[in-house]
């Protein structure tokens, strides 16, 4: 007789969310990116660089495992789900479970800043019902963005959580594979986890905390990833709240996972949380007006040189409405040749209408997202339309397509505009290439993003600002008008000095 093999359930749904965006997210988001799978359709997902792929490997080696695929959903990053959205994916993933119970084991992948109207927390939700219908006993192991808010009620729900190592994030399949690993090793008893954790009153932006070289983000994982070779510890993981959630419990924070020990893991995760803590003010971002960084750029030799608006980064959630920089270069009446781009399903829809080579006067820009400027009133001509799709070169998405929506671009002048119908992830030039836009021979290039262009403009960029306009991805958080966060927070609130991390911890599953 065959023996019976352990079940893992494995669930996601992953989503950053931005309070300062006014549309929510809808499920038709999660569709448009093509990833949300149900029940068997996960392993669709299998040979992908997703987490759920790194699991799925890992126990597929396992003769002894089966997996009960639950839902993988991932959207690009937006306002909070809306009641609906998060009511449907929720019941998926906890109807499927609650249909397969009993299993030995669960994996969940959430980017872990999720948040939805009417729920603070909805990764601590989950969490929390799910160990309500396993039991004390069934380990329960969650993967995170290192971009994540872990919270208290996560980790009394988890024995793990698991943060991705490096931004740009390269390592997702790979935080999948450790997450299954340590899933495995507890199930067989030879880990015991227990999670020690340490969150601060800070909110920091991205801008300087890449991994991929010698910043003060880096020297952190470098000595939480040290912390793992001591004696007891399992893992770590410190996790840059870059995120633009306005809930009461937000802020950066430090996660140990110590093999049975509590007051261990507690006791390190609060020592990376004080490095953290001591080295805030390194993360500031200079900035600079539009005309100012096209003096600058000027003394450059070449293009392209990148203008940032961080502030409508359509990967932080932004809605790539954003007309300030195209604003800011018709002001400065530049006559080098410029791309920019811009999310305005009306305008695109009307260049379509239009036809390719007619000239027409359209209001651009700030029409998803009111809230951050006006619209602008430009005249110029369709030069190009397009249906959008579009293939990623590289990061998180790579390899996998997606579409802008009907676009076009429209020039005015030497600035080239390409008006998308959808906002999209940013990782490269993609978006730009597939309209047929060549970055490498324009002076100024229009980039919605703060980090993953160092990347995929590396090879090509002659220098890059970062741009001081306003939006809901600010290069300062300063910018942005919170109203729920716990206050003192830095750099909300200035002045803080030696502050206490607010410590939460999980328990051991045996022993
Ligand atoms: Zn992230």
């Amino acid at each position: 007789m065959a023996a019976t093999k352990l079940r893992i359930a494995i669930g996601q749904i992953s989503s950053e969310s931005n309070h300062f965006v006014s549309a929510p997210c809808e499920l038709s988001m999660f569709r448009h990116t093509g990833y949300l799978l149900e029940g068997n359709d996960v392993f669709d997902l299998k040979g992908s660089g997703t987490e759920v792929s790194g699991m799925l490997g890992v126990l597929a080696v396992a003769s002894d495992i089966e997996v009960v695929p639950l839902l993988a959903a991932r959207a690009n990053s937006s306002g909070p789900l809306s009641e609906d959205c998060y009511r449907y994916l929720r019941n998926e993933l906890i109807g499927r479970l609650r249909h397969a119970l009993p299993v030995k084991g669960v994996l969940l992948s959430h980017h872990g800043s999720m948040a939805a109207r009417g729920e603070d927390d909805p990764e601590g939700d989950i969490a929390e019902e799910i160990r309500r219908m396993v039991g004390p006993s069934v380990p329960i192991i969650i993967t995170h963005d290192l971009h994540a808010n872990v919270t208290r009620k996560r980790v009394e729900a988890a024995n793990a959580i698991l943060g991705y190592e490096r931004y740009p994030h390269d390592d997702v399949f790979q935080t999948g594979e450790r997450a299954a690993r340590l899933l495995l090793r507890t199930m067989r008893r030879e880990a015991n986890p227990v999670i020690g954790h340490a969150k601060l009153p800070l909110l920091l932006t991205a801008f300087n905390a890449s991994t991929a070289w010698d910043t003060p983000y880096a020297r952190l994982m470098q000595a939480a990833k040290a912390m793992e070779n001591e004696r007891g510890i399992l893992s770590t993981s410190v996790f840059f709240v870059g995120s633009y959630i306005d809930v009461p419990d937000i802020g950066c924070n430090a996660l140990v996972v110590a093999d049975g020990d509590a007051e261990l893991a507690v006791r390190r995760a609060r020592a990376l949380a004080e490095i953290f803590w001591d080295r805030r003010r390194e993360f500031q971002v200079e900035t600079l007006s539009v005309a100012e960084a096209v003096r600058r750029g000027r003394r450059l030799e070449g293009g392209p040189v990148l203008l940032l608006d961080t502030a409508d980064t359509t990967g932080g959630g932004s809605s790539g409405d954003g007309i300030g920089l195209v604003k800011g270069l018709l002001e400065t009446q530049v006559g080098e040749r410029c791309l920019a781009m811009v999310v305005d399903p009306e305008a695109a829809t009307a260049c379509a209408h239009a036809g390719l080579g007619a000239e027409l006067r359209i209001h651009l820009g700030h029409k998803l997202d009111p809230v951050w400027g006006k619209p602008i009133r430009v005249t110029g001509r369709v030069v190009r339309l397009i249906d959008g799709q579009f293939q990623y070169s590289g990061g998180i998405l790579g390899g996998r397509w997606a579409t802008m929506g009907c676009s076009a671009v429209f020039k005015i002048g030497s600035i080239e505009i390409l008006i998308q119908t959808y906002p999209t992830y940013d990782w490269a030039d993609e978006q730009y290439r597939a309209a047929g836009l060549d970055p490498h021979t324009a002076k100024f290039v229009g980039v919605k993003n703060m980090m993953n262009f160092r990347f995929g403009y590396r090879n090509i960029m002659k220098g890059f600002y970062v741009l001081n306009l306003a939006g809901p991805t600010p290069p300062d958080m300063s910018m942005l008008p919170f109203k729920r966060v716990q206050r003192p927070v830095f750099p909300l609130d200035n002045g803080l000095k030696e502050v206490a991390a607010r410590v939460s911890t999980s328990r051991p599953l045996f022993g």
